[in-house]
């Protein structure tokens, strides 16, 4: 005998009303797309319930990728088997040993087939009995157990599964637009992506690099951290914009101390117009509150002057620590902590304004023309496609 099925519970979706249908359909489809390289595994919807068919795949192997999908609750291991109390009880007794560490089970039979002779009450205790004659040091505890072994008769088979596996939660990748996220290959950004992901946003990321100064490694490093996020999602775009010319060009002409602010709101005019080209219609970013001069309430206040897309910062209220340790979850924090140069840590004004005015930075601005620089810099991006396969990062336009 062996798990031949992944149970699927979506807890949240269940309260999204006429919007529900679209979750679920999003959530099959999401799961479907990241155990594809399994052959013959499908996901199946019967009856409010989600199901993998593994289809003598490795359970675990194939749980390890359902459980990253954003949407699920919960996962089990199941086995199905045909209505017949010998071969639910061998099921059972299987679901239970292949736990880990469990000293205390508790059996629960929930009987949808009225059909079925034995009554949910009568069953109990016969698979509670079953259990304990065929295993050692194992004790029956409804209230504190280590595993739950649940069994449902339903109609056209029962369902037998024991370990409850948490999934990532949130809401199906897909279902909430798509948002564009700046992505700069420090620790922020790939958790404040991952973030926007678990509320259903699909992303692009966008990258300022500035070639010499900011190296080929460093750019790979970005790369690496769209892949590992990928993990969560779909492919993901990558737009790399060359940016070494305009942001010479504001240290060259801007005062030292107002360039920093001047440049983030570079970066925000350039993602503007490739959200326009790609239909994409908010940004994302690692901003917190606090850390650094960039990010004061002033900073954020002048800096976002110069869009009016929704901008997303899932870490604005989070502790660095906290934010660290949930790059640890993801996966994300060894590629980020790499000491490749970011194109904000070369060009670092000596003191830059931690309280910059919209006024000023406006008519430091009008002293200046931009435009040709912003556009040069647009129309030399390069997109870079990262799917979710093992094999090297493709680029789109090989693709095309
Ligand atoms: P991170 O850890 O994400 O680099 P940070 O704490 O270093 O963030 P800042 O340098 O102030 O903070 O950057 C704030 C945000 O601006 C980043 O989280 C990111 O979203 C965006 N950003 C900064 N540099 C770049 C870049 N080179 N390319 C794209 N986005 C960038
Ligand atoms: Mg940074």
């Amino acid at each position: 005998m062996e798990f031949d099925h992944i149970l699927i519970r979506y807890g949240e979706m269940a309260l999204k009303g006429k919007n529900i249908k679209q979750f679920i359909n999003q959530l099959q489809q999401n799961v479907q797309q990241k155990i594809k390289e399994f052959p013959g595994v499908k996901v199946k919807r019967t009856q409010g319930r989600m199901f993998v068919l593994l289809n003598g795949n490795d359970p675990k192997a194939v749980m390890e990728k359902c459980k990253n999908v954003f949407g699920t609750q919960s996962l089990s291991l199941a086995v199905k088997v045909e209505n017949d109390v010998e071969k639910i009880k061998e099921a059972a007794l299987y679901a239970l040993n292949n736990g880990e560490n469990i000293h205390k089970f508790k059996v629960t039979v929930k009987r949808i087939n009225k059909d079925f002779p034995v009554r949910s009450q009568e069953m109990n205790q016969v698979l509670g009995g079953h259990l304990l004659t065929n295993t050692d040091g194992i004790t029956v505890d409804v209230h504190h157990p280590d595993v739950e072994v649940k069994v449902e008769i339903r109609n056209e088979a029962t369902y037998i599964t024991s370990s409850v596996v948490p999934g990532l939660g949130g809401l199906p990748v897909g279902t909430s637009g798509k948002s564009l996220l700046l992505l700069s290959g420090g620790i922020d950004s790939p958790v404040a992506g991952f973030l926007s992901m678990k509320r259903g946003v699909e992303i692009e990321a966008i990258h300022f690099h500035s070639p010499p100064y900011t190296s080929e490694r460093s750019k790979q490093k970005v790369l690496d951290l769209a892949k590992q996020l990928t993990k969560y999602g779909k492919s993901i775009k990558v737009h790399i914009v060359p940016f070494t010319k305009l942001q010479q060009e504001i240290f060259r002409e801007m005062p030292d101390a107002y360039a920093m602010t001047i440049m983030r709101r570079m970066m925000f005019r350039i993602s503007e117009k490739v959200c326009e080209q790609e239909s994409i219609l908010s940004l994302t970013t690692g901003e917190n509150l606090g850390q650094v001069a960039s990010q004061t309430m002033e900073s954020m206040h002048t800096i976002n002057e110069v869009t009016n897309y929704p901008i997303i910062r899932p870490l604005v209220t989070m502790d660095k620590q906290e934010v660290i340790e949930l790059s640890h979850e993801i996966g994300t924090y060894e590629t980020s902590i790499l000491p490749y140069e970011d194109c904000c840590t070369i060009f670092v004004p000596k003191s830059p304004k931690t309280k910059p005015k919209r006024d000023k930075v406006n008519y430091y601005e009008s002293t200046h023309d931009f435009t040709a620089s912003i556009q040069e810099a647009v129309n030399g991006i390069e997109t870079i496609k990262i799917t979710d396969k093992k094999d090297p990062t493709e680029t789109f336009h090989d693709l095309l």
